[in-house]
């Protein structure tokens, strides 16, 4: 029986631990029952024979990264070691277990019910991203079953927070944990054909507008912050031309722009009233930096703009406050990591696999652009990731775990 035949078996296997995880709601923010789910990814990893270590986040770091309201919810990193003999390389796949808050009505009641209907299993997480993880589990499990040893040393790790800014998460792994790979999988950000090669950066900043309060039946004795603040606003409209003319082609020959989003978050600051000209106003700056940008030119850019555009709009102050940043990534699909995925994903679907590149960031850019090792994303994925009624595609669960159980047996790196 090859490796194949044990996943298209035991479909059963690979829904009941999706159920088991989706179950258990591990929504951040804040960071729920992220201890019972470490704490069962650790049995399962054992019980697969690998070497396995849950990583407790210290308190200090906890109090250090997270606002106080979350500093009661423990954070942990799972790592996982399979030591194969003769081996010279290392993989290394990675999954983050958080997932996003639930909201709206869902039609099989709880958003953690892991029901299956007409080939889809429904939940929070089934998507984005724990069904990767029962892909995975089942990947490794029919390997041991068809007793087929992979061609490099495996590392698997699953962490925290990947839906807030992964400081903790996989940030907190690539720095602390004795990981060592050659190579990496994070199992989202492709999906179907696409193998994903390459994610945008982004840079989220905050601009504050300084004004000067007065009584609102003598506008003219004060500075009106929220008037300011749409002249500024209006200004970005060259900006995003300016962007919009920096066209670069991806692998798969689509066309990828910069982009700059305004205002997700705007407001006025303390003392708003009707009948006072408003002191303070504010509003985020979402800056998409795409792989081909270097991101501190990117961000030098666009403050030197906001600097410009608030000197042309008269008695303007502004702040700028960087709210966070995560690092474009990109490698050049012609390593031989890329063309063996690649083989994979074409034999398990009859249909050649392409290079893509994620508008969206994941956590791909800790290995390829801070260990600067070959990355790639491919995973199941999903619909309606972070809204009602996500769901996963029991065959695109399976297809995945062949892909991961071809690329272990198949790769010698
Ligand atoms: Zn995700």
């Amino acid at each position: 029986m090859t490796p194949a035949d044990f996943i298209d078996r035991h479909p059963g296997e690979l829904l009941g631990r999706l159920q088991q995880l989706v179950g258990v709601s591990t929504v951040n923010p804040p960071g729920e029952n992220y201890a019972p789910i470490t704490a069962w990814l650790v049995h399962e990893l054992e019980s697969l024979g690998l070497k396995t270590r849950r990583y407790a986040i210290p308190a200090a770091l906890l109090r250090r990264h997270l606002p106080p309201e979350q500093h009661g919810y423990p954070r942990y990193n799972v790592f996982a070691k399979l030591a194969v003999p003769g081996a010279k390389r290392t993989i290394h796949f990675n999954a983050h277990y958080d997932v996003v808050p639930v909201s709206g009505q869902w039609k099989h009641g709880s958003p953690f019910s892991g029901a299956i209907e007409r080939g889809w299993i429904f939940g929070r997480g089934t998507a984005d991203m724990k069904g990767s993880i029962a892909s995975l589990l089942l990947a490794v499990r029919a390997l041991r079953a068809a007793k087929v040893a992979p061609k490099m040393n495996v590392e698997i790790s699953f962490t925290a927070d990947e839906e807030t800014d992964s400081a903790l998460g996989t940030g907190w792994l690539v720095q602390h944990a004795p990981i060592k790979p050659d190579y990496a999988v994070v199992m989202e950000g492709g999906e179907g054909r696409n193998v994903c090669c390459g994610h945008n950066g982004t840079l989220w900043l905050e601009v504050i507008v300084h004004g000067r309060a007065a009584h609102g039946s003598t506008p003219h004795k004060g500075v009106n912050a929220l008037e300011q603040m749409a002249a500024l606003v209006r200004a970005f409209d060259a900006y995003k031309r300016t962007l919009a003319a920096r066209p670069w082609k991806t692998p798969e020959g689509k066309i990828h722009r910069p982009t700059v989003n305004l205002g997700g978050v705007f407001h006025c600051g303390e003392g708003a009233k009707i009948n006072t000209v408003p002191a303070h106003a504010s509003f985020t700056i979402d800056r998409r930096v795409l792989p081909l940008e270097r991101h501190a030119d990117a961000e030098r850019e666009l403050r030197a703009f906001l600097a410009a555009a608030a000197r042309k709009i008269p008695r303007c102050k502004i702040t700028v406050r960087k709210i966070s940043e995560n690092f474009p990534c990109f490698s050049e699909p012609t390593h031989p990591f890329f063309a063996a995925m690649a083989g994979c994903v074409t034999r398990a679907r009859r249909q050649k696999a392409r290079f893509s590149v994620s508008t969206g960031f994941n956590d791909m850019h800790f290995f390829s652009h801070h260990l600067k090792i070959p990355t790639l994303g491919y995973g199941p994925g999903g619909e309606d990731c972070h809204g009602v009624d996500e769901r996963a595609k029991v065959q695109e669960l399976l297809a995945s775990a062949k892909i991961y159980a071809d690329l272990l047996t198949s790769f010698a790196g």
